[in-house]
């Protein structure tokens, strides 16, 4: 039998630095992204894969132009460089809103209990925009402004608040993030005043997600996706996230490329991930049932490579195929922490809406299941072990081998009802399917 190939790690080398040092930020909707999608394209031309294209959408964007914080204590003032606007964020207008500040610690219902007219409030923890009664305490409380934390990253440095479109349809409290010890800072020196200024637009902006496959040789109607997203958050060159997922989706096109598997193997890049998944979503959308009915797994790395962490496989679907996905990784001796979970936060979801089963790669940095670079500078090229990624994708190319090729798919084409109750009402909650981009309203200035 001939010897399998191995992921090469200089290749891996050379995506991550295209897409980081060359290209930069990938930031949804700027021609940056579009290079980086330009790119991935040219590399599944370049392997001769079929029915290779980008497919375009419309989604709701947002960027700012300008933004200041400054928080006066017993007469002085401080201007904290490290604030930024939460995405979606309205403005302020240009003269910027002033109060006084008032510590919130969580944003839990009774931490709402208060006369919050004209104050500036502070919630040191996810903010949960996600929960329609978070986002209806935020936005009755008549508050001039929001400053909150992303409390993943207990740090210093600056992190970009993410969020959802179809969280913040009609979000009007203009709200900036500052770093985790800053807010303790200034919870600390309580009481304080603060100046927020801040100029952002949301708009319709245009992405693409890019496909490639290699049809299967004998049960071509059998897909199994393959995936990564290439754009990052606003800033940062996003190496482990999630350049990582997409040097593992082309060197997994490349290590099949030449081979038949009996099963289609479809290599997806998605665009807009960090808007949550909009790019897979839509690319879901645009395919008609029978053509959803076809994808059999959906295997989504996202944030697979840094030198410190621990592997982690997330299984939403069956008992059998976390089995498979256990069995596959302990014959290795490649140490992975299997679970079988429902997870809203990356590009497997959107399968997951539509029954489809998926693993999730990726390898958590602190012990809060989080990851010390996230959204952060630090999230570069100098992190990523190649070493790493190079020992995930021959895991993952082993039961891919396996998946696309077993005479009998060694797994139900489903996700078991409990997970599926569970995945329902994550849909419904967290991530607030359905939305629909066409019928988003947009701020009017
Ligand atoms: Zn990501």
């Amino acid at each position: 039998m001939p010897s399998r190939p191995h992921a090469d790690e200089r290749q891996l080398r050379r995506h991550v630095a295209l897409l980081c040092d060359d290209i930069g930020c990938r930031y949804s909707g700027t021609p940056a992204e579009q290079r980086a999608a330009d790119y991935i394209e040219g590399r599944f031309l370049a392997l001769r894969l079929a029915n290779v294209h980008q497919h375009r959408f419309e989604f709701p964007n947002w960027n700012y132009t300008h933004s200041e914080l400054s928080i006066r204590v017993g007469g002085k003032t401080r201007r904290i460089a490290a604030a930024m606007p939460m995405c979606f964020s309205p403005g302020t207008g240009p003269r910027g809103v002033r109060g006084p500040i008032a510590y919130l610690q969580t944003g839990a219902e009774f931490d709402f209990r208060r006369d919050l007219r004209g104050k500036i409030g502070l919630v040191i923890g996810s903010l949960g925009l996600g929960d329609p009664k978070m986002m209806k305490r935020v936005r009755s409380a008549g508050m001039a402004a929001l400053l909150t934390v992303d409390s993943r990253v207990p740090y210093a440095w600056r992190t970009t608040l993410g969020a959802a479109p179809q969280w913040m349809e009609g979000y009007d409290v203009p709200t900036i993030g500052v770093p985790f010890l800053e807010a303790e800072r200034i919870v600390r020196e309580l009481p304080a005043r603060a100046h927020a200024a801040v100029e952002a637009r949301t708009f319709p902006a245009t992405s693409q997600n890019v496909v490639a496959e290699i049809t299967g040789s004998r049960r071509p109607d059998e897909v199994i996706l393959v995936s990564g997203h290439h754009d990052s958050v606003l800033g940062i060159v996003g190496a482990d996230d999630n350049g990582s997922g997409v040097a593992f989706t082309l060197e997994l096109a490349r290590l099949f490329a030449r081979r038949r598997p009996a099963r289609t193997i479809r290599f997806v890049s998605y665009g807009v991930e960090e808007k949550l998944s909009v790019g897979s979503y839509l690319y879901m959308r645009s395919l008609p049932p029978r053509e959803r009915a076809r994808i059999v797994l959906a295997l989504n790395a996202d944030g697979i490579s840094s030198c410190i962490g621990t592997d982690m496989a997330i299984v939403t679907g069956s008992a059998a195929l976390e089995r498979l996905v256990r069995q596959t990784w302990l014959k290795r001796r490649h140490p992975c922490e299997v679970r079988r979970a429902v997870n809203p936060y990356s590009d497997h979801f959107p399968p997951n809406i539509h029954g489809i089963p998926s693993i999730l790669l990726t390898r958590p940095t602190i012990m809060t299941e989080g990851y010390w670079t996230l959204h952060s500078v630090h999230d570069n090229p100098d992190h990523v072990s190649p070493a790493v990624l190079a020992r995930t994708i021959d895991t993952a190319a082993v039961l891919l081998d396996r998946v696309a090729n077993a005479a009998r798919l060694p797994f139900p084409r489903a996700i078991a009802p409990g997970v599926m109750r569970g995945v329902r009402a994550t849909a419904r909650q967290a991530y607030r399917h359905p939305w629909n981009p066409e019928t988003y309203r947009y701020p009017t200035e």
